[in-house]
């Protein structure tokens, strides 16, 4: 979430509740291939201070949509003049906005060019503009892949779950961020380690391009999200496994002799058919496998928030320990983090073809 538009008194914010299962704009159909334009006004004008937030309870409408069966769509009118080109659509997976920004419109664009279409998933949507350029953001409660079309001045823009295009997702959680740096031993800090796991696990799924496996990020820099927001786009993704990477440190955060990697799983989640368990037993394998390290084993995780609320099989693997000298200088080193990170590879395919 780079972009946040500053809120000024003389822009308008709409906001569309909406609730599930609620048609937000009646239409018959919605392609691209139909004709738009000729649908129901349904913005209320209550806009006399600019400024002022309109709110618009959407649950009176579209008693009849029951009975339609067609992919969820909404469809944007584009102001006069703005093509492909001009418009940017940003999916921010980790909160579930999506972002649509162009140019060419001003305050009064919304109450012309009302949004239509179909969804059973949005949570929110509101239209900002500052200067000539609008911003709709659109607030999901799943993650969603948008497909977007371009057609006589409407944008379409078809939602699709991850599953409805993968076989397979994955959501990978690099521990940590912010100014949230984790264990910090002699100046190095946990976070930064297991970003840069994430990241060389993430290039290596690059170097191995699979259109079958879907795979999500919860942080690819240093930032910290939620716990809620971690673990959330793991359920809200539908993932088939979801990964998050740790290293661990002794308690007194002492140096020690004590090493070797170790995977924590949740000891209360039944094992039925692909579980936490064998997920987390997959990764402790593989990981210290391919590193040589000790093989603690799997370790009872129902206290970690982001285990315990997990609702796909999720396993929070402790690479190795940075209070061990040894491992620690392996830790901040290129080739070892390397190492780790085709070692989770690995023990993903793996899970795959096991059944996950
Ligand atoms: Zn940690």
């Amino acid at each position: 979430m780079e972009r946040r538009v500053v809120q000024i008194t003389t822009v308008f914010m709409v906001i569309f509740t909406i609730v599930a299962g609620v048609t937000l704009f009646y239409l018959p159909k919605l392609h691209a291939s139909q004709v738009a334009g000729q649908e129901e006004q349904v913005i209320s004008e209550n806009n006399e201070n600019a400024g002022e937030v309109m709110s618009v309870d959407m649950t009176a409408q579209g008693e009849a949509e029951e009975s339609i069966d067609f992919p969820q769509q909404i469809c944007i009118a584009l102001p006069e003049g703005v093509t492909e080109q001009d418009v940017t659509i940003m999916n921010q997976y980790l909160t579930q906005t999506i972002d649509i920004i162009f140019p060419g419109v001003d305050e009064s664009y919304i109450y012309n060019h009302p949004i239509m279409g179909r969804s059973n998933n949005i949570d929110n949507l509101t239209f900002e503009n500052e200067k000539d350029q609008g911003i709709i953001e659109i607030t999901l409660d799943k993650v969603f892949e948008v497909q977007p079309t371009f057609k006589d001045g409407y944008l379409y823009m078809d939602f699709l779950a991850p599953h409805d295009i993968y076989d397979k997702v994955v959501v990978i959680d690099a521990g940590h961020g912010g100014r949230m740096p984790g264990a910090t031993v002699q100046n190095k800090c946990e976070k930064d380690i297991d970003l840069a796991i994430a990241l060389q696990l993430k290039q290596i799924f690059e170097e191995n391009p699979n259109d079958k496996i879907g795979v999500y990020y919860t942080r690819t820099d240093d930032s910290n999200p939620s716990f809620e927001q971690r673990v959330g786009l793991a359920n809200k993704a539908d993932a088939d496994i979801f990964i998050s990477i740790h290293n661990n440190s002794t308690v007194s955060g002492k140096m020690s002799s004590i090493n070797g990697t170790a995977v924590m799983y949740d000891e209360l989640k039944e094992e039925i058919p692909c579980g936490t368990k064998t997920l987390a037993q997959i990764c402790v394998d593989e990981v210290s496998g391919i590193l040589g390290s000790r093989n603690r084993g799997i370790i009872n995780g129902n206290e970690i928030y982001i285990i315990r609320n997990s609702e796909v099989p999720v396993a929070l693997i402790e690479v190795g320990f940075m209070t061990n000298k040894t491992e620690l200088d392996n830790l901040t080193s290129d080739d070892y983090q390397r190492k780790a990170a085709q070692g989770i590879y690995n023990a993903i395919m793996r899970a795959f073809n096991e059944g996950f």
